[in-house]
């Protein structure tokens, strides 16, 4: 459900990174292969379906003031809305009800990670995990220097 970062790519589309609430698999599509609009929703984006068979959806929201801990990924589901919508990217059959539809109050730019701080506690934990080292990698990469530093000393000592 959430995206996670829009990126410029070499298309006039930017790449939606985007994590699937059921599995935490993380994806990209590229805009081009989006739509505004869809089923009953004039205001719905669907993403593809992931491996794991879930299938999401993001919703454009008007809202003046919404939820603190939801604004990062408001603005960017807003910011990727406006995109399709200006790019004419929208479903046929919801032509009319988009432009009739107004600019939401909240729109973010378009590219730019969503902070953690607005994605559900899980993505935002396997994000971190994934861009910082695991703790126990570094303990191991410490004691592997360890040991070659008593190696050495061992060895020099040994020489002299
Ligand atoms: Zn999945």
């Amino acid at each position: 459900m959430p995206i996670v970062n829009i990126l410029a790519s070499n298309s006039a589309h930017p790449d939606v990174v985007y994590v699937c609430a059921a599995c935490l698999k993380e994806s990209t599509v590229n805009a081009s292969a989006l739509t505004l609009g869809q089923g009953q929703s004039p205001h719905a984006i669907a993403l593809p379906p992931c491996a794991c068979g879930a299938q999401e959806f993001l919703q454009r929201t008007f809202d003046v003031h919404p939820v603190e801990s939801q604004a990062g990924h408001r603005l960017a589901v807003n910011a990727l809305a406006e995109h399709l919508k200006a790019t004419g990217r929208i479903h046929s059959a919801h032509l009319a009800a988009v432009a009739a539809a107004p600019t939401p109050p909240q729109v973010g730019r378009l590219l730019g990670a969503v902070p953690d701080s607005s994605l559900p506690a899980r993505i935002a934990a396997k994000r971190r995990a994934k861009s910082e080292p695991a703790p126990d990698a570094v303990a191991a990469a410490k004691a592997v220097l360890e040991a070659a530093k008593a190696a050495y000393a061992k060895a020099v000592g040994a020489a002299s």
